[in-house]
């Protein structure tokens, strides 16, 4: 899994911690180790500079104004199109759009492509692993059009059932819409082979990327998905920003999402027009100070590598896995070939809930509950995992910690 030892040893673990200031406190009088970075990483001080600064020094409403604090704003705005065009290797900036985050990007493509080419008899293939976000959606689409919602289905280990997609993938499919990488087990998707048979059949694929985006390299262009959407807040930026990638076609084509401010060219009574892209898409005033935040995470990890992140993440995940796998008791959700820095566990007999708390007395916090992916859970026929994910700025004494509390956990249950 180790893809790149080498690059390791640029990488000063204490340097990047430094950087982050919430790491060093005391919860419940232990040292904290944060492995709840699935739902949300932790940011480095300066993506909070950032946006302090933005409201201390250059707060303005963007586009069109002619003073300078406007001007400045409007810049720095645009700025983080940029970088998000070239992190995740977009053909042009206006085919980024920002949005509040994942749900927000899933949203809008349901709402407008949806709305505007799936109809009663089509269907739309998303997998019984996604996240609730892609799947409410979707069902919302199917009970508004008469479309119909088609299941991959999931193996014990926790990967797709590749010819259950075979089996799916017919002419009435119009969308696929898939994660990348999943938030509950961890396993990274072939989705590269799911865009290249969706294409065949000419159907469009939406990549849920909020787990992939901080983990993996993301090419969309090479990729050629045909939306990709994320959140700043699992990639070290700030909460209530995200964007999403469309091919220029399609983005063109779409009917707005939202009407309002930014998003016309010209109102009339007798009819309006409506902007370029990304501008339609974009409504009313933004998180200003986020998106422009959101920046400087992309540099932090821009500057780190991608490389070494998936270097240092891999070599945790698999330390931990062999870890886990040796402390009797323990089961592994989600045992997948390739995948993210995710691990989910049970502790037998114990209620997931009961074992989050007993952890969160040593210092250690982990998520725990079905992860927003109920279909999934069920699927395994259990309420939920503990899940402990890992981000750059972990350690294996950190894991250490994990692996004692959790041995000392199932020691203590065996023992009753
Ligand atoms: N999809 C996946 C795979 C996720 O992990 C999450 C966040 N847990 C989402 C979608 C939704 O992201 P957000 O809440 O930032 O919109």
């Amino acid at each position: 899994m180790i893809q790149n030892a080498n690059i390791k040893s640029s990488f000063d673990l204490k340097l990047i911690r430094d950087q982050f200031p919430i790491l060093h406190q005391e919860v419940n009088g232990k040292d904290l180790v944060y492995f709840d970075n699935a739902a949300t990483t932790q940011k480095p001080k300066r993506v909070i500079e950032a946006l302090n600064k933005y409201y201390e020094v250059d707060n303005a409403n963007i586009h069109r104004g002619a003073h300078a604090l406007a001007d400045r704003s409007t810049r720095y705005f645009e700025h983080t199109r940029a970088s998000i065009c070239q992190f995740i290797n977009s053909p042009s900036e206006d085919q980024i759009i920002f949005t509040k985050g994942t749900t927000d990007g899933i949203n809008l493509v349901a709402a407008t492509f949806g709305r505007a080419n799936i109809k009663k008899g089509d269907s739309i293939i998303i997998s019984h692993m996604e996240h609730h976000s892609n799947i409410v959606p979707w069902q919302m689409l199917c009970e508004a059009t008469g479309a119909t919602l088609k299941v991959i289905k999931v193996t014990a280990s926790g990967e797709l059932d590749m010819n259950s997609f075979d089996e799916l993938l017919d002419k009435s499919v119009k969308l696929v819409s898939i994660v990348h990488a999943s938030n509950a087990l961890g396993t990274i998707n072939p989705v590269e082979e799911i865009i290249q048979k969706a294409h065949q059949i000419g159907a469009k694929v939406l990549l849920d990327g909020a787990q992939s985006a901080s983990h993996l390299l993301v090419d969309v262009h090479a990729l050629d998905c045909d939306f990709y959407v994320c959140s700043a807040h699992k990639l070290y930026g700030p909460t209530g920003v995200g964007f999403l990638y469309g091919k220029r076609e399609l983005l063109e084509e779409m009917p707005p999402y939202q009407g309002g401010g930014e998003m016309i060219k010209e109102v009339d009574f007798a009819g309006t027009t409506y902007n370029t892209i990304p501008f339609k898409f974009e409504a009313g005033t933004p998180n200003i100070g986020d998106v422009i935040a959101f920046n400087e995470a992309i540099q932090f990890i821009n500057e780190l590598g991608k490389d070494a992140i998936m270097s240092h993440e891999n070599e945790l995940l698999a330390y931990a896995t062999e870890g886990m796998e040796s402390i009797p008791g323990v089961r592994l959700i989600g045992t997948a070939a390739k995948k993210v820095s995710v691990l989910s566990f049970l502790i037998e007999g114990m209620h997931p809930f009961d074992v989050g708390m007993m952890l969160d007395a040593r210092g250690i916090a982990v998520r725990t509950g079905h992860h927003c992916t109920q279909p999934l859970m069920k699927l395994f026929n259990i309420e939920g995992t503990v899940r402990a994910s890992f981000a750059v700025y972990n350690t294996k004494n950190e894991i250490d910690t994990l692996l004692e509390g959790v041995a000392k956990l199932a020691k203590m249950k065996q023992s009753v």
